[in-house]
């Protein structure tokens, strides 16, 4: 048995915030905006492993309105949801996500944005995959106003 999901994600970039993605810090004069530590690449899978489930979202299982998810650690959050769907008797099979950024490049975070989500994710490295684009100077994210994330798994028995 199979079940498939996906997952997207966007925060605003602004000033005297931390950019963090896939678990790593990446050296940016702009941050993420948001409640939580905002990384746009941990809840884009959060969300596809809860789509996959049929469980709702990530503002459902930790709701932004709630203190103790404050600066969390999102892999921590995936973490949860990792443990969720082992209960169901489902493991990742594979993942694939694309994180958009104007700037800086990601190329050098990717192979520990990697070893970091496979660890959580209980997979080899070679069943994630993060690929990195620009938005090409156009809409919310060539503009370097936002960073998003798009990200489909795979679940098996
Ligand atoms: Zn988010």
């Amino acid at each position: 048995m199979f079940r498939i999901g996906i997952g997207t994600d966007t925060h605003r970039l602004v000033e005297g915030r931390p950019l963090i993605l896939g678990g790593v810090p990446v050296a940016s004069d702009r941050g993420a905006e948001g409640h939580s530590d905002a990384d746009a690449l941990s809840h884009a899978i959060t969300d596809a492993i809860l789509g996959a489930l049929c469980e709702g979202d990530l503002g459902v299982h930790f709701p932004d309105s709630d203190p103790q998810w404050k600066d969390a650690d999102s892999l921590a959050l995936l973490a949860r949801v990792i443990w969720l769907a082992h209960e169901r008797g489902l493991s990742v099979v594979n993942m694939d996500a694309t994180i958009s950024l104007e700037s800086p490049k990601l190329k050098a975070y990717i192979p520990l944005m990697r070893e970091k989500i496979a660890d959580v994710l209980g997979v080899k490295l070679n069943c994630v995959s993060v690929k990195a684009k620009t938005g090409e100077g156009v809409d919310a994210v060539g503009q370097g106003l936002a960073v998003t994330a798009q990200v489909v798994v795979l679940l098996g028995k």
